[in-house]
């Protein structure tokens, strides 16, 4: 299993990193969890074509997680030779959500059928809402949908992806719970979205100070890494945004509450997990 920060902003605007969106590749199947800002040029980067994506999992419904589900969903079905469906899972609300994306999209959906002769209907979203507990299978990948705590946001799911032997985790954006401990138990990659307190307490501005109390700090991350014995843990999700040169630093922060191996950086960075 490749795990791939396609996007490692926020929603802090900036010029080299795209929003959160994670994929996994394993056993021929392409999960995409979240479609922030950018997500398919990213996509684009790692050659997988949007036709390619086997399910979009979304972890919750802040919009830099979902602010380009219309650009997949899009290029999902005008690029497909097929009418393939797109495969979306996520919490209570998805529904209404797609739904909605499909009514702005109306337009543009009109336009292409009227223009091209082998386009007769829409895009085909299937979308699956879940609770935490429940599992399902996309290829050969066995997830699990998990409770998170990014309160007074509600629902928010993380993601348990086992195949092959190997264990990836993905949180959204979560503050430290006891269904972020059963998600990560024993992974061998676990994704987390962080915040840096100490940095974001020095900014005057209370809009950006009320985030710190919905967010993993970079050391609740490392700690939630270290209860759940993970042998990876990945960082992402940058606020503030990660400068060059900071990695250090940010691994610095983590170093004294994990023991695994520490993954941060740019947009593509990625990790594996050999078959077992
Ligand atoms: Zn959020
Ligand atoms: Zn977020």
């Amino acid at each position: 299993m490749d795990v791939i920060l396609l996007g490692t902003g926020s929603p802090i605007p900036s010029p080299n990193r795209a929003g959160p969106a994670t994929l996994v590749r394993a056993g021929g199947v392409n999960l995409l969890t979240d479609c922030g800002r950018g997500v398919v040029m990213r996509l684009a980067a790692v050659g997988v074509a949007p036709a390619a994506i086997s399910a979009v999992l979304l972890t919750h419904m802040h919009s830099d997680h979902i602010t380009d589900l219309n650009d997949i969903i899009t290029s999902h079905w005008v690029m497909n030779p097929a009418p393939v469906p797109l495969k979306v899972f996520g919490p209570k609300g998805a529904k209404a959500l797609v739904e909605a994306t499909l009514a702005m999209l109306a337009f543009d959906v009109k336009y292409r059928i009227d223009h091209h002769a082998d386009l007769n209907a829409g895009p085909n979203v299937e979308t699956t809402e879940l609770e935490p507990g429940d599992s399902f299978s996309v290829g050969d990948c066995a997830i699990s949908a998990h409770q998170t705590d990014h309160s007074p946001v509600f629902p928010t799911l993380g993601y348990r992806i086992e195949q092959g032997g190997g264990v990836v985790a993905l949180a959204g954006d979560t503050v430290p719970c006891p269904g972020l401990d059963e998600l990560c138990k024993g992974a061998d990659i676990y994704v987390q979205t962080v915040i840096r307190d100490d940095l974001v307490r020095r900014v005057p501005m209370q809009r950006l100070k009320d985030i710190l109390d919905y967010h993993s700090t970079v050391e609740q991350a490392a700690q939630t890494a270290q209860r759940a014995g993970v042998r990876t843990l990945m960082m992402t999700h940058y606020v503030p945004n990660l400068m060059p040169g900071q990695e250090e630093q940010w691994r610095e922060i983590a170093r004294p509450h994990f023991t695994g191996e520490i993954v941060l950086g740019d947009d593509l960075t990625s990790s594996s997990v050999a078959a077992k």
